[in-house]
């Protein structure tokens, strides 16, 4: 059995937040080995003057081949794919090993294609279909309802029983975890981010019956009142959270319920907040509401010791680009979080939200060999994260630019 020493002028320690000069990683049939300084191998790679990263985590993307907002004619499902399949080659390229698709049928499709390495691209964790209550933010409010019900990327339930029902659906078709919507959004036409959806009955339902079948629960919730439901009633995950109040941030620590601020999406909102981009009148609105909560909603869950992973929320280019995903931790730095905590939050942290924080998500012995190289060292300078000249995933070498 072949080992491959990978040595680095800087290797993260992520769980500390150091970094650790002129260290080396031993990697043996895809696992790590040793970290240290002096290791022998039969091969070595000298990437130089690089900090060694774990691999990347982006938990909410959605692989949906998007290329924008009002497509027109929308593309067939096979156009889609095959974008999607390209947005998975760039995630990769940029140093993301792992994703969690928070809702969309075609990440279902790509997972076993990038796990049997037809196509290269990140680990895929993926919801396949949203759900939602009828006008809720995965429906399509301007298409017949019936259109909506047949398409595979949302799950329309109301009451506890379809709930339930629309869970076991979910699962049938291969979600790994159960993706549901405890309020409006930006992106739907006919609700509000404030808007709470689900009864706590029905939120209740979808997290018993979840449970029961091994999957965590992430909820899309932005408005206060629809994420204290989605809390108490037993969600694993917070995704956006752009209303958090003390109240909220409190029981989620009691619970241990993490939280995914989405937050790349400020810079995004800010970018269009002027209209134009294709964006519809309805969604720029609503972008300029919630913009401003955005900064004290992360302060809060920062104060109070959530755990915090980076999700992106983008799509695809050029809007919200795959490839860029970094925006993430490099929006949360500049927002006032150090730079270790954001490193954190797009490694180890990212792993834990997935449950697979044993066999990821840092440079250890015992664990997959997911490595990225990046040009400069990303606690002083995160920009550096934008600058990936290695990837290994599963222990083979990905990309090698340096
Ligand atoms: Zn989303």
């Amino acid at each position: 059995m072949t080992i491959t020493v990978v040595r680095a002028a800087r290797v993260l320690d992520v769980a500390s937040g150091v970094m650790r000069e002129g260290a080396g990683v031993a990697v043996r049939e895809g696992s790590i080995v040793a970290v240290g300084p002096d290791l022998d191998g039969d091969t070595t790679l000298d990437l130089g003057d690089v900090s060694l990263l774990p691999g990347f985590f982006d938990v909410h993307v959605h692989l949906t081949g998007l290329r924008s907002y009002d497509e027109g004619r929308m593309p067939d499902r096979e156009t889609l794919a095959v974008r999607a399949a390209k947005d998975c080659e760039r995630l990769l390229a940029a140093g993301f090993t792992t994703v969690r698709d928070c809702g969309s049928a075609i990440a279902l499709t790509l997972r076993p294609l990038v796990a049997d390495g037809t196509i290269p691209g990140p680990r895929i964790f993926a919801a396949g279909p949203a759900i939602c209550q009828t006008g809720g933010h995965a429906d399509t409010h301007h298409l017949p309802l019936e259109e909506v019900r047949r398409q595979p990327d949302t799950l329309i339930a109301d009451g506890p029983w379809e709930c339930r029902q629309a869970v076991r659906q979910a699962v049938r078709a291969g979600a790994d975890f159960i993706k549901i919507c405890t309020t409006g959004g930006v992106g739907s036409e006919r609700d509000h981010p404030q808007d709470a959806h689900f009864t706590p009955e029905e939120i209740a339902a979808i997290c018993d019956e979840a449970h029961r079948l091994g999957r965590r629960v992430a909820s899309h919730a932005q408005g206060t009142a629809g994420v204290k439901a989605a809390v108490l009633a037993g969600v694993d995950s917070i995704e956006h959270g752009y209303y958090l109040d003390e109240e909220c941030v409190a029981a989620m620590r009691e619970r241990g319920i993490f939280y995914v601020p989405t937050f790349a999406l400020k810079t995004f909102f800010e970018r269009t907040t002027d209209g134009g981009h294709g964006l519809p009148e309805w969604r720029v609105r609503k972008q300029r509401e919630v913009v401003g909560a955005m900064s004290a909603s992360l302060k809060l869950a920062r104060q109070a010791g959530l755990t915090i992973a980076t999700g992106s929320d983008y799509y695809g280019p050029p809007m919200r680009g795959h490839g860029d995903n970094a925006d993430e931790p490099i929006a949360m730095v500049r927002d006032g979080m150090p730079a270790a905590d954001a490193l954190r939050a797009l490694t180890l942290n990212g792993a834990t939200v997935l449950g697979i924080e044993d066999q990821v998500g840092s440079v250890e012995p015992g664990k997959r060999a997911d490595l990225v190289a990046v040009d400069g060292d990303p606690l002083r300078d995160i920009e550096a994260l934008r600058r990936v000249r290695f990837v290994m995933q599963d222990g083979k070498v990905r990309v090698n630019s340096h």
